[in-house]
C-alpha cells in the first residue's frame, strides 16, 4: 500500500523525518520513537515485566541520538541509538500510525 511506503527517511536533530509516497510528511521525535520501541525488552519494561530495568535518568532523552537507520527488508527499519540499543525494528505501518495518532507522553 502506497500509504505505508516511505520515499525518504532522514535524521534531524531530535526527530526522524519521513516523506511518504502518498505525499504525507511525518516528524517523529526520538523520545516518542524510543518510548514506543517495539522490541521485546522494551515491551516487557512497558508492561512492568522486566525486574532489572533501570528507569532512564532525567536527561536520558536529551542526550538520546539516533546513530543510524538500517533498512529491514521492504517493510521496516532498525533504529540504532547512541546508548547501544539496536533491537527495535519499526515497520513502516507502525511509524505511519504513530505519526497519525501520536500518544500523549
Ligand atoms: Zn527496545
Amino acid at each position: 500500500m502506497q500509504k505505508f511506503q516511505p520515499t525518504r527517511i532522514e535524521r534531524s536533530n531530535a526527530s526522524l523525518e519521513i516523506q511518504w509516497k502518498d505525499s504525507h510528511h511525518s516528524e517523529l521525535s526520538y523520545r516518542l520513537l524510543r518510548e514506543k520501541c517495539p522490541c521485546a525488552r522494551c515491551e516487557a519494561t512497558r508492561f512492568g515485566k522486566d525486574p532489572f530495568h533501570i528507569l532512564p535518568a532525567g536527561d536520558f532523552f536529551e542526550n538520546l541520538r539516533l546513530l543510524d537507520i538500517q533498512r529491514v527488508g521492504r517493510y521496516a527499519v532498525r533504529l540504532i541509538w547512541n546508548d547501544g540499543h539496536r533491537t527495535g525494528i519499526y515497520t513502516f505501518q507502525f511509524l505511519r500510525e504513530l505519526s497519525e495518532n501520536p500518544p500523549e507522553i
